[in-house]
């Protein structure tokens, strides 16, 4: 097999991943990315003074469903523990509306306790009624919807027959999220902790589908923190992609994907170099492939029923602080009350909202939520509209950052600042790392209950090109484009083989 080659365009998760197996499944395989790093949106910003520069994960840092790269390295003869280290959190996340705060813990009952005391012992027994709905779900959804290939609503239903889909009728297939965990959640708090979940795949809880109270139960089923950073996944996998024989070049931007009748011959990087390969998967968001952005032929490779929506981008800063006040954890959440407006300034008037919600990985705290005495790295981030393609809006984005660090204030939160030692990404920058959504780091939002049916899986209307990634099926979020990579090996062998026959 060793003489068949595969260029797979960007090095993300999704492309890591499918490098990975296809090397091991003995293609001949080079991976493209553009920027100095692979990794994509698991990224590290560097922060601080020149003789004390601190690299800040900058992309996802709540690290769930181990299992899949448990799985990936299994299926490469090796073990994922023996390559990145992780530790349990057994505090989730730390939520807070100013005064109080209420932690999330991976034992349930723990959590229920917590409920009991902050908010009523009936919010408790709700939030357990909830847990068991949010397990069912994602039990049902986890093979014919997660680690199927091409899952469609009525082939999912048929599989599952009547009893196994009595969950999916009981939280309403059809209702959204901010109406199904209103049937549990009384206390308002509660109701909008649990509705940020849907902003895990980018979407709006008032928008998105009830199922996704799945992502819930993911969470519960353990969050780890990875020693190292974040970034230590995708360079274990391209190590060890490398050590099997697979090229991986970084500042490599690929301009232009050649085809000649329906099938992809070349691939052009941007100094005019010609790559020949016999199969492309593609990692950068499929929006990209129909703005043309990788050559005119490729905008209908895509087919035009699968939606181009935006799911959420953000505003993030990455720093070096002393912090003091609130004690902090790793995973920290400051609520706005108004949560309604954050998703309608987002979503109807695609402009920033005037009271964000502020996430805050605090990574060099473990969950003890000590307090550190030197400066440590913070990543705080708020929802934004993806509006990376247009005009940016200095003003706009100043007062966002203004609201979005009053509220981190308000909640006792107090940050000393040294100099030079914050870097703020906006949309803007997002769209030019991963261009085609202008910003949208989700691919499309999951709103509406047949949204999730609606992604493209690894197939295109090209015979030997492939998708991966969080803009294709089943969905965003680390582990899932990585099941992406390898749902798209998959297809390209199956293709293969019906080829060669
Ligand atoms: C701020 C932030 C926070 C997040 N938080 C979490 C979280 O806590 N947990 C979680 O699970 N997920 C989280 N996510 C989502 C998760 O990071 C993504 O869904 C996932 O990493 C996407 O992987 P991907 O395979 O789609 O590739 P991407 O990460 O999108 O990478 C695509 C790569 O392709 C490259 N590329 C594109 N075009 C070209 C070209 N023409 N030539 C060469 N290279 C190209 C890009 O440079 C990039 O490196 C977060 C994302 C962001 C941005």
């Amino acid at each position: 097999m060793s003489s068949e080659r595969v260029v797979v365009v960007g090095g993300g998760i999704g492309g890591l991943c499918a490098c990975l197996e296809l090397t091991q499944l003995g293609f001949d395989v080079t991976l493209l990315e553009k920027e100095q790093a692979i990794g994509g949106k698991i990224r590290q910003v560097a922060v601080g003074a020149s003789d004390d520069i601190g690299l800040v994960d900058s992309g996802p840092t709540v690290f769930t469903m181990r299992w899949v790269f448990e799985q990936l390295f299994e299926a490469c003869g090796e073990s994922f523990s023996a390559h990145v280290q992780t530790d349990p959190l057994t505090i989730l996340a730390r939520h807070t509306w100013g005064e109080q705060y209420l932690d999330l813990f991976a034992d349930r009952q723990q959590s229920a306790d917590a409920i009991a005391a902050f908010s009523s012992p009936a919010e408790a027994k709700a939030f357990l009624e909830f847990c068991a709905m949010a397990k069912k779900v994602y039990e049902v959804l986890e093979k014919p919807f997660i680690q199927s290939a091409r899952p469609s609503m009525a082939g999912m239903m048929g599989s599952l027959g009547i009893m196994q889909s009595m969950p999916l009728m009981a939280i309403g297939p059809f209702s959204d999220l901010w109406t199904s965990l209103g049937k549990y959640f009384k206390d308002p708090r509660l109701h909008q902790l649990f509705g940020r979940y849907a902003t895990y795949c980018g979407s709006s809880p008032y928008l998105a589908p009830a199922t996704l109270m799945l992502i819930a139960q993911v969470e519960m089923d353990g969050v780890w923190s990875v020693r190292g950073g974040m970034a230590e996944i995708p360079k274990a996998i391209g190590r060890l992609a490398e050590s099997k024989g697979a090229r991986i070049r970084t500042n490599a931007s690929v301009q232009a994907i050649h085809q000649e009748h329906y099938r992809i011959t070349s691939i052009e990087l941007a100094d005019g170099e010609h790559i020949p390969a016999d199969y492309v998967v593609f990692n950068g968001d499929i929006n990209a492939l129909r703005q043309g952005l990788l050559g005119e032929s490729l905008r209908s490779a895509i087919s035009n029923r699968i939606p181009t929506s935006r799911s959420l981008s953000a505003l993030t800063w990455s720093m070096k602080v002393k912090t003091s006040g609130f004690p902090l954890v790793r995973h920290n959440v400051f609520f706005n009350r108004d949560y309604a407006s954050e998703f309608s300034a987002i979503f109807q008037h695609k402009a920033y909202p005037n009271h964000p919600t502020v996430y805050v990985c605090a990574q060099d705290r473990s969950d003890s939520g000590a307090a550190l005495e030197q400066e440590e790295r913070l990543l705080c981030l708020v929802n934004a509209p993806a509006i990376g393609d247009h005009e940016i809006n200095q003003k706009e984005i100043d007062r966002c950052e203004q609201t979005a660090f009053t509220l981190l204030k308000q909640c006792g939160l107090e940050l000393q600042e040294a100099s030079h030692s914050t870097i703020r990404t906006s949309p803007t920058e997002f769209n030019r790392l991963f261009p085609g959504r202008g910003g949208a780091l989700y691919g499309q939002a999951t709103h509406g209950w047949m949204s999730s049916f609606q992604r493209s899986n690894a197939l295109t209307q090209i015979e030997n090109l492939f998708l991966v990634g969080g803009s294709v099926h089943p969905g965003p979020g680390v582990p899932m484009a990585a099941l992406s990579g390898r749902q798209a090996v998959a297809a390209l062998m199956a293709r293969r083989n019906s080829i060669k026959r």
